[in-house]
Parts: structure tokens; sequence; C-alpha cells
């Protein structure tokens, strides 16, 4: 087992923590908040002072922050310490640009980094079920498969360094265009007189199957058991969504790519968030989406 380095430690970066030191790594954990350092000691980690202390003498150093700048910051901070025999993994949500540049960086020291993004929540960060899209070198993906192996259920390398970030973006503005597309046409047949249940049995089998539709059905009390269910708590927050498809749109005005549907979610999951609902999970869209057509 190896010495890892986790910087990061709330929500997400917590559980997947955890879930290295529980697969018996030595796990050195840092993060600016103290509450998320001594749970992280709970969960069988060692917390340490800094970002340079947590990188230094690691096989692996794995970061879950908020945004670029964070990553940027952390790896400006820590990276003097770091060996050229340490693979680097940030598996924040970030944009693509700073990804390619933080790994840029990293290599012209002689150190290897992958971007690996991850899908899924909370819930699948403590689980340990995570998927993970990586961006790096082959030689880098296959170093940091193991790690990631031991946080996931599923880890993909999606291309060169960049790529788990871009694969990350464009399947989060799928969903959120997918996610008001289901709301949108559930408010519609719930006013055309259609039973919600009905509805999802036909549509769940028919052409407007999605994941939005089968596995995280917005409307409560239909379909498996999702955050609808839980008055909208608990699952992927709007303010999260909205993050996402803003650094898509950021992404596709780079790429010059036209993409109307993600514009459009954009717009609406701002309306959400404004409306102070951006701690409520993405589903609960559907309420605005029915407020607004009464
Ligand atoms: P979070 O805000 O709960 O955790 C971020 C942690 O980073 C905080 O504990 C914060 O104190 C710490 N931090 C910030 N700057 C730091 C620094 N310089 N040094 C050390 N620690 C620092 O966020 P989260 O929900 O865990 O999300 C983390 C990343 O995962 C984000 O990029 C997010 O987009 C992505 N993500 C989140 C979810 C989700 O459901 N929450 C799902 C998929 C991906």
């Amino acid at each position: 087992m190896a010495r890892v380095g986790f910087i990061g430690l709330g929500n997400m970066g917590g559980g997947m923590a955890a879930n290295l030191a529980k697969a018996g790594h030595d796990v050195r954990a840092f993060d600016l908040s103290a509450d998320a350092l001594a749970r992280a000691q709970a969960a069988g980690c060692l917390p340490v002072d800094s970002a340079a202390a947590a990188a230094d003498g690691a096989e692996a150093v794995v970061t879950m922050l908020p945004a670029g700048a964070h990553v940027e910051q952390v790896y400006a901070d820590s990276l003097g310490g770091v060996a050229a025999s340490t693979i680097l993994i940030d598996c924040s949500t970030i944009d693509v640009t700073t990804a390619r540049r933080v790994a840029d960086n990293a290599a012209t020291r002689g150190i290897a980094a992958v971007d690996a993004p991850v899908s899924g929540g909370i819930a699948a960060a403590n689980a340990g079920t995570l998927t993970f899209m990586v961006g790096g070198s082959a030689e880098a993906f296959e170093r940091a498969r193991p790690f990631l192996e031991d946080m996931g259920k599923a880890v993909i390398h999606a291309g060169a360094s960049g790529a788990g970030q871009a694969a990350k973006l464009c399947n989060n503005l799928i969903l959120g265009s997918t996610m008001i597309a289901t709301c949108e046409a559930f408010v519609l047949a719930q006013r055309l007189g259609l039973d919600a249940q009905t509805f999802f049995d036909i549509a769940s089998k028919a052409t407007a199957q999605s994941w939005s539709m089968t596995s995280y059905c917005p409307v409560p009390g239909v379909g498996p058991e999702s955050p609808a269910d839980r008055d909208y708590q608990g699952g992927f927050a709007g303010a999260l969504m909205l993050k996402d498809l803003k650094l898509a749109m950021a992404a596709a005005a780079d790429a010059h790519a036209d993409v109307p549907m993600g514009t459009r979610a954009t717009e609406l999951y701002t309306a959400f968030t404004e409306a102070g609902r951006g701690g409520e999970d993405f589903s609960g869209i559907i309420r605005m989406l029915a407020d607004a057509a009464r």
C-alpha cells in the first residue's frame, strides 16, 4: 500500500479519502476546514497542516477542490516538494484550459498528472462507486488507475490531458438538458390530464427514456427512489449543475461549438439558483417550471 496525499476533504473528498484509507493506504489529508480534517482523522486518515505536507513523499496526490483556481493554488503551494515518481490526480470538476495548464506545468518539472473528474454524487463518493473519466498519457493513466479503483466502480481513459474534464462537461451538458426536458414534459403531461405514473410507465419504455427519466425521475413517488422523494434534498445541487453548465458554455465558446440547448439550460439553472433554490437537487427545477406555468 502507498502513501497518498489528499487535499480537499469536503462533501466528495471526505468519503473518497476515507475509501483510500479503508483500502489500506497511508493517507495524509489536508483541508482548510478543521471540521473536515477531524472527520478525515475519524475515517482513518492522518491530518496534516498544509497541502505541501500532504504531498511530501506521497506516491499519489489526489485533489478534490471547488474550482480551477483552487487546484492551481494548491499545485503552486505543493509541487516544490513533489518527487518525479509522484502521480498527481485532480478529481475536481474544473475548466479544460486550467486542467491542461496545471498538467503542462507539472510536466515541465518531470511530474505526471491526470485530470480525473467524477460522475456520481456524495453517496457514490462515500460508497466508493464513483465513475472516473481520466485525461492524461496512457502511462499516467495506468499509474493513477489503482488509486482511482479504490474510490470507484469504473475508471475510463478519456484521452489526452483535459479529456477527462471535456467528457465530464459534455456529460453534464446532456444531463442538465435532459432533466429540464423531462421536467417540462411531466408538467405538460399533468396539465393534459395524464397520470404521472402512467406517463412514466410509457415514456420510460419509449423513446423518451433517459437517466433523468428512469433512474432519477423528478416526480415524487414515481420511478426508483430519487431526491424528488426527499423534497429534492441530498442529491446533486442545482448550484453545482449550474457550475458545470457554465464550464461547458465556456468550453463551447473556446471551441466555437453551437450549444443552443445548453445555453437555455444554463439560463434556466441560473434562474433556479437566483430564486434561492441552488441548494436543492437539480431535479427540483420541475417545481420552478410548474410554478411558472400557473
Ligand atoms: P466542497 O465545497 O464540499 O469541498 C471542497 C473542499 O475543499 C472544502 O472542504 C474546502 O475547505 C476545501 N478547500 C478549498 N480550498 C482549499 C485549499 N486551498 N486547500 C485545501 N482545501 C481547500 O465541494 P464538493 O461537493 O466536495 O465538490 C468538490 C469537487 O467535486 C467540485 O469540483 C465539484 O464540482 C465536484 N463534484 C461534486 C459533486 C457533488 O455532488 N457534490 C459531484 C461531482 C463532482
